[in-house]
């Protein structure tokens, strides 16, 4: 290593190493990505042959030959930590430390590095699903209903685990349980991803989520409350502000990161043709006021103009789905800045099976309407993102990135790939104050981001095909500094 390119390193590692200034900040052992070429979730050049130090959750250093190896002396009044030679070649990656304090020597640390040698692949962030339910995506059709409780959580944990090895390290779930999940995965006792919960999905009666049987009241006239609602806490039917505040401020008790409504008819919904639009003006407002209140805002589940109008109108900042939309809907959406998240669904034929004839026909509209979409977000510039809402069919979740490439005749690669990492990141972070994971930004490769990683076999630029077929390219996974996946050992 050259006199230049050794103090540079040494420049950057004070950075790493030394932030906040404490001798205690300094990590037993960091990460050491070594030639990898990196796509950093917004720019259009792949950086080649570079480097990626991981100190603790967090990217610290980015750069060519950041050096495995070397002394340093931590002042630790002063925060200031110097280089004083690099480690004659022991062959063994380690720091030593020396910590300063006073201008006498306190104790020397020593600080492993693990290399991972990149071998020249893509390193890129972790990939996230704007749209997805952890737990109807781990249920076979209809179990959740059938099952005991906890035997659905149980598939719920496994499917949380799935995810990340598939590379996806940050979800946003739009409807469902996983609280709890949520915060085991958080602690580290199990592995899945980081996880943004809506809460239960908020719908009308007889709106997209009312899974009460043809003859059943409503509780307001006595019936009692479903199965979805009361015992999986998937769903919540109200009506009228009032009910509408409460079921809005109870999923932000449970740490709701944003809030989910339906305000128009559902493909799988039983009482819902998709034309219907659902939920006034002022119930949406009620949802908008009390979400808003807390510093987060609210999505909606719908797909035609008329819904997709009444919900911007009324303050929401991001659509579910929108595969009916039409030009004034995208020239609106645009406008605001809105964000779109629909899902290229193709005719599936295991869903089928499982479909009445009246959810079928439904279905196949929405199949039909999702080009014309993409190509009114091309055309009128609305922002959209990456979500895939798989359910129902757990043996087909590993399509999950392979949704990506669906939209290849309206997009780039480039822009695909912004939408499944830094767009979607930016969906994420609309959560405020509400927003978990407020360390660092996610969706990118960046000095102080999170450190999200994935390494891939081959250059998603040129084909982005390569981050599906169940993470079979994808060597590495790490989320917050931890690894999770990683074939290269
Ligand atoms: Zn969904």
């Amino acid at each position: 290593m050259n006199f230049l390119t050794g103090s540079l390193a040494s420049a950057a590692l004070t950075v790493a190493l030394a932030l906040p200034a404490a001798a205690q900040e300094v990590p037993a052992e960091v990460t050491l990505f070594k030639n990898v070429n990196i796509f950093d979730g917004t720019s259009e050049e792949i950086v080649q042959g570079q480097d990626v130090l991981v100190v603790r959750n967090l990217i610290r250093q980015i750069g060519a030959d950041i050096p495995t190896t070397g002394t340093y002396d931590l002042d630790v009044s002063t925060g200031r930590l110097e280089r004083t030679q690099a480690l004659p070649g022991s062959g063994v990656s380690g720091y030593t430390v020396t910590v300063i304090e006073g201008g006498a020597t306190t104790e020397t640390r020593q600080v492993g590095v693990k290399v991972i040698d990149g071998g020249g692949r893509t390193l890129m962030p972790g990939l996230i699903d704007a749209h997805y339910h952890l737990m109807l995506a781990a249920s076979q059709g209809d179990n959740w209903r059938l099952e005991q409780p906890d035997y659905t959580h149980a598939t719920m944990v496994v499917e949380a685990s799935n995810l990340l090895q598939r590379g996806f390290t940050s979800i946003r779930d739009t409807a469902g349980p996983g609280f709890g999940i949520k915060k085991a995965v958080d602690e580290g006792m199990i592995p899945g991803p980081r996880m943004y919960l809506s809460g239960t999905l908020i719908s009308q009666t007889s709106g997209h989520a009312d899974r009460t049987l043809p003859f059943e009241e409503p509780r307001i006239f006595s019936g009692t409350v479903p199965v979805g609602e009361g015992v999986m806490k998937l769903d919540r039917v109200v009506n009228g502000r009032d009910e509408m505040l409460a079921a809005v401020r109870q999923n932000l008790k449970q740490g709701a990161s944003q809030i989910k409504i339906a305000i128009g008819g559902g493909v799988y919904s039983f009482y819902d043709p998709l034309d219907v639009t659902e939920f006034t003006d002022d119930e949406i407002k009620a949802a908008v006021d009390a979400a808003s209140d807390w510093g987060t805002y609210v999505t909606a589940h719908v797909y035609t103009p008329k819904g997709v109008l009444r919900g911007i109108r009324n303050g929401l900042k991001t659509i579910e789905h929108g595969q009916l939309m039409d030009e004034e809907t995208a020239r609106e959406m645009a406008e605001r800045g809105v964000y779109l998240i629909t899902q290229p669904f193709e005719v599936e034929e295991n869903l089928r099976a499982i479909a009445t004839d009246v959810q079928w026909n439904k279905y196949v509209q929405v199949v039909d309407g999702w080009q014309k979409t993409a190509e009114l977000v091309k055309q009128y510039k609305v922002k959209m993102g990456f979500g895939t809402d798989l359910v129902f069919a757990p043996d087909t979740n590993g399509q999950q990135a392979d949704f990506l490439a669906r939209f290849a005749p309206w997009f780039s690669n480039i822009e695909m790939l912004r939408m499944i990492t830094s767009t979607n990141a930016e969906i994420l972070a609309l959560s405020g104050p509400r927003n978990p994971y407020q360390e660092g930004p996610l969706g990118v490769i960046a000095e102080g981001a999170y450190a999200d990683i994935i390494l891939v076999d081959g250059n998603p630029m040129e084909d982005v095909s390569i981050l599906g077929n169940n993470g079979a390219n994808i060597s590495l996974v790490m989320k917050d500094g931890m690894i999770f996946k990683n074939t290269l050992e």
